[in-house]
């Protein structure tokens, strides 16, 4: 859709805030998709982007996943996120996190952040120096907190289970290969749950050294970037970074499942009815990763504890199989399905 801005994923966002601070080096958006439902929460991405347009397709069509995510998994909250254009250095200090945080301040509270790809919770705590309106802060005892990673690996490993049992009419992982796209923090849970389980795993990384401890650690197969998405498994998880589906990569996949932790893993809209026409089940991105952003949620909102929050995450495979049956029922494909659904929860449909 082309907007009257010109930006091609501008999706009636309600503010676009452009950070800059030449001190310190900061320059950063903020998009704020949506406030129906409460707070527009979502991470903050710090990544090196070769053109700055593609920063702000970034926060656009992240900040859009967010609100779809948030309403989707029934939370009081709206979507918004951030991110950080870094140098190719990746040069990330003290001083540009303050001033990030004080760009969240100054929104007062309509957006809050929490870690994203490339932050940390350790950036998490300099971000909160300056601004009360952050989560993902770690936890001492039983608390509610910390690194989401954990908590969305849950949320797409049962998702996965989920998609195997709808897809090949199996309960369990055991003896089943999985191709897992990165080994960061998302796909490092997901590999030990599986693993667990007796999943057989593949794992590729751009940074070859963390899929081969991951690899170690899980029992597992490192291969090559260029073929993780072509090898013959019963399950594709990307949990690398988005729009890895495509019209070329789709007709090259050998899997029945795609269902992985990325955000954002189609490239663009048609792609969701091309895979289907492949007889590919799909597990719609936001709806399968949303562990992170319910555990988010309950330490900012402070209304849950610990074991709350894994019944909430443990809601996830009711999610995805409601998406599938109306999916079946209507012929329509379970990407467009789960957007109409979180169109119609935050007032859009
Ligand atoms: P991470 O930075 O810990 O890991 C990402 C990994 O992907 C890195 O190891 C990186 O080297 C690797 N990578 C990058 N490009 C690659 C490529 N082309 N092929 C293979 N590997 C590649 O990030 P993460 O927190 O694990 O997040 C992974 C994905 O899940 C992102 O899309 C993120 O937005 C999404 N996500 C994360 C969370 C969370 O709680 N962390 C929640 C929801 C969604």
């Amino acid at each position: 859709m082309i907007t009257p801005w010109g930006f091609e994923d501008f999706d009636a966002h309600e503010n676009l805030h452009f950070v800059w601070n030449e001190e310190c080096g900061l320059k950063a958006i903020i998009a704020i998709h949506s406030t129906h439902l409460g707070p527009a929460a979502g991470g903050c991405r710090f990544w090196h982007y070769e053109d700055p347009a593609e920063a702000l397709t970034d926060a656009l069509r992240l900040s859009r996943g967010m609100s779809y995510k948030n309403a989707m998994a029934g939370l009081p909250l709206g979507g918004g996120k951030s991110v950080i254009l870094a140098d190719a250095k990746r040069t990330k200090t003290p001083d540009m996190l303050h001033a990030f945080g004080k760009a969240v301040d100054h929104l007062c509270g309509r957006y809050v952040t929490a870690e994203d790809v490339g932050i940390s919770v350790s950036d998490m705590i300099e971000i909160r120096r300056n601004t009360p309106f952050v989560a993902g802060l770690p936890v001492e005892g039983g608390d509610v907190g910390g690194d989401p990673g954990p908590h969305t690996s849950l949320g797409v490993f049962l998702g996965i289970k989920a998609a195997v049992r709808r897809a090949l009419g199996k309960d369990s992982l055991n003896g089943l290969h999985i191709a897992l796209q990165g080994a960061g923090s998302v796909a490092t849970g997901v590999a030990a749950h599986a693993a667990a389980e007796g999943a057989r795993l593949s794992i590729a990384d751009v940074d070859r050294a963390k899929a081969q401890k991951l690899a170690d650690a899980t029992g597992g197969k490192v291969v090559g970037t260029d073929e993780i998405l072509t090898l013959e498994a019963d399950v594709v998880s990307p949990c690398a970074l988005g729009a890895i589906l495509d019209e070329e990569s789709i007709p090259q996949l050998k899997t029945p499942i795609i269902a992985g932790g990325a955000n954002n893993q189609l490239a663009r809209p048609e792609d969701g009815p091309r895979l289907q026409a492949r007889g590919i089940l799909y597990a719609p991105d936001y709806v399968i990763n949303a562990g992170g952003i319910i555990n988010v949620s309950t330490e900012y909102l402070l209304d849950g504890d610990a074991s709350l929050v894994r019944e909430r995450i443990e809601g996830v495979p009711d999610r995805l199989e409601q998406v599938w049956s109306e999916s079946s029922s209507s012929g329509r494909d379970p990407a467009s399905v789960a957007d109409a659904m979180a169109q119609r929860l935050i007032g859009r449909g």
